[in-house]
């Protein structure tokens, strides 16, 4: 099973974001590092705060490639360990849990002529307490999408 964490900067950065967009859904691109094969961190992410529906959040907006450009550049072009992660959008109103949308979504993205041979949708909720919930699910080539584990971060 994959496992996936999120750096604790991006877990405060999500927050701010979450509660400044109040009731509206905002998304974005994730960075992850590759700390062991198929053990992945969360090191960044882009906020797409102008994203209004469901329909809206496979991006393909210069935003976020402005920010994945940056990211390979801060990273020093290893994409080996620095690459794109997947996508992330907020369920300010309603459970974390993918749609069905969000699912024929990121199976477009991953079976597309993009060159994305796998992606992590992360969907995520501010509770009370400044508590996220969250889900985090694996969508590969050819292969049904799976859970992903999501553990408590180190850093
Ligand atoms: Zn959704």
């Amino acid at each position: 099973m994959m496992q996936v964490e999120i750096a604790e900067n991006v877990k405060g950065k999500l927050r701010k974001a979450l509660k400044a967009a109040g009731g509206r859904e905002i998304g974005g691109v994730m960075m992850g590092e590759q700390i062991a094969p198929g053990h992945f961190r969360v090191v960044d992410l882009s906020i797409d705060s102008q994203t209004g529906g469901e329909a809206h959040f496979v991006r393909d907006s210069d935003t976020h490639n402005e920010a994945l450009n940056a990211f390979f550049h801060r990273t020093g072009h290893q994409y080996d360990r620095f690459n794109y992660l997947g996508e992330w959008h907020s369920h300010p109103r309603f459970s974390v849990t993918p749609s069905s949308q969000d699912v024929s979504s990121m199976i477009d993205l991953v079976e597309g002529e993009r060159g994305i041979e796998f992606a992590v949708l992360l969907i995520v909720r501010l509770r009370w307490w400044r508590r996220l919930t969250l889900s985090c699910t694996l969508f590969c080539r050819n292969t049904n999408h799976s859970v992903v584990e999501v553990l408590e971060s180190s850093s």
